[in-house]
């Protein structure tokens, strides 16, 4: 594969940005070798600037779930820009795109736009701690919630550990009132909630965590989390930045029943432009600034081209017998390539909800963080590397979900698993 366009292309970012990308996954440290830069995307594939196509399974992430360039989406957003990129007041598309989320999303009486999942996580948990008075956050170790210090908390060993900081630059402080626990297990909270009777504001979770590879919870989790942070008085956070629209209308709280206090949103809700939002309970929501004591603000939330691509992709999200498609899709294409895997030989887990896939290469089910880090790390960089050289573009880490869309058809899909065939058969030729 020629890639010297990209080679040349990294080098020069590498001398103006740190490590010359903008967010660090797209480095490629996980898989090695050098990041494609892309010049272009249409419906399911990508374009780089060597003129390499790829089928996409990372999809920005998981914003686009409708495909690229998306004729409806970039249309609203021309439109949009035609009449002013960005007002500083308030405009009626705001309502729309608050009005389509609180008919989608059960836990929504209330929603506040931000331009990123980041800030949506950093102001719900200010706002549950504001609401309860209280200071101390459960979060549990693989989750991702974005940057903000608070969240930035990995595990150490054992049920119940004080965070340490992930990164230099989190204050003994913050770190000190971040509780981290393991994923899927039940006990652990009972007992943090034990440790710190009345001081635990919020517990916030990935309902189905995408950001240690895909991980399920196990039947009961989360109606125990529920009835949990009920009992204690905890505001409960769902942070369906990812799963948001993307497993069902009403992400994983209708599928599986369980009605969080406060949701966060972001990804899908842009339609590709940058938006977040948190959303609750009004007797929650009411407490943000003006109305309440709460302050969030931004200069550009609620702007005008970012709300005109998210209605754009939620009003196609509810158009019926869309998420039947997303569905088949993504069973297409875990149970294509865990049939290939089971041909080759090769140790494996799947996982899936609609059209979020993930797979990791061990025989150890997968429910946690140790769990996901049994993995085989060095194949997946390889698989990785077979898979792209045959133009599949896969998340360049073990650690990330994938994502499908509805432009993800039979073509792409027979395209894909094809791939797949030959980069099982060099790898084994390798063996
Ligand atoms: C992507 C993601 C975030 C952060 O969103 P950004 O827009 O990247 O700031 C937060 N939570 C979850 C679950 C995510 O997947």
């Amino acid at each position: 594969m020629m890639n010297q366009r990209s080679v040349e292309a990294f080098e020069r970012a590498k001398r103006v940005i740190p490590g010359g990308v903008n967010s660090p996954v797209r480095a490629f440290k996980g898989v090695g070798g050098n990041p494609v830069f892309m010049r272009s995307a249409k419906g399911c594939r990508l374009t780089d600037l060597d003129g390499n196509d790829y089928i996409d399974y990372v999809m920005s992430w998981g914003p686009l779930i409708l495909g690229h360039a998306d004729p409806g989406v970039v249309g609203a957003v021309q439109r949009a820009a035609a009449g002013g990129t960005s007002f500083g007041a308030p405009s009626e598309a705001e309502s729309d795109l608050a009005e389509l989320v609180i008919a989608m999303v059960p836990s929504v009486e209330k929603v506040r736009f931000c331009s990123s999942g980041t800030e949506a996580t950093m102001s719900a948990l200010r706002l549950a701690r504001g609401f309860t008075g209280r200071s101390k956050l459960i979060k549990f170790a693989g989750c991702y919630h974005g940057h903000g210090d608070a969240f930035l908390i990995s595990a150490g060993s054992g049920a119940l550990t004080m965070g340490t900081p992930d990164s230099p630059g989190i204050t003994p402080g913050v770190a000190g009132d971040t509780l981290c626990l393991p994923y899927n297990d039940l006990d652990a909270v009972a007992a943090a909630f034990a440790a710190f009777p009345g001081e635990i504001a919020a517990l916030i979770v990935e309902p189905y965590v995408g950001n240690m590879g895909l991980i399920l919870p196990k039947p009961g989790y989360l109606a125990g989390l529920r009835d949990l942070t009920a009992k204690h008085g905890a505001v409960l956070i769902f942070d369906e930045v990812m799963t948001g629209f993307r497993v069902g209308p009403g992400g994983v709280q209708e599928r599986e029943g369980v009605t969080p206090d406060l949701t966060t949103l972001g990804k899908i809700i842009g339609g590709g432009l940058p938006v977040g939002a948190f959303g609750g309970r009004a007797e929650i929501m009411d407490n943000i600034s003006p109305l309440g004591a709460v302050y969030q603000a931004g200069t550009l939330s609620g702007n005008p081209l970012a709300m005109a691509a998210g209605i754009a992709t939620l009003r196609a999200l509810r158009e019926p017998g869309v998420y039947e498609r997303l569905d088949a899709a993504g069973a297409r294409f875990t149970e294509g390539l865990a049939e290939r895997f089971t041909a080759h030989g090769v140790p494996h887990q799947v996982a899936r909800r609609g059209s979020m896939v993930g797979f990791f290469f061990t025989d150890t089910p997968v429910v946690d963080l140790p769990t996901a880090k049994t993995a085989d790390t060095a194949f997946y960089g390889r698989f990785f590397h077979e898979m792209l050289d045959r133009g599949v573009y896969l998340a360049p880490s073990q650690f990330e979900a994938g994502f499908l869309s509805l432009a993800h058809d039979e073509d792409a899909l027979h395209q894909t698993l094809a791939a797949a065939d030959g980069a099982l058969e060099a790898l084994h030729a390798i063996a």
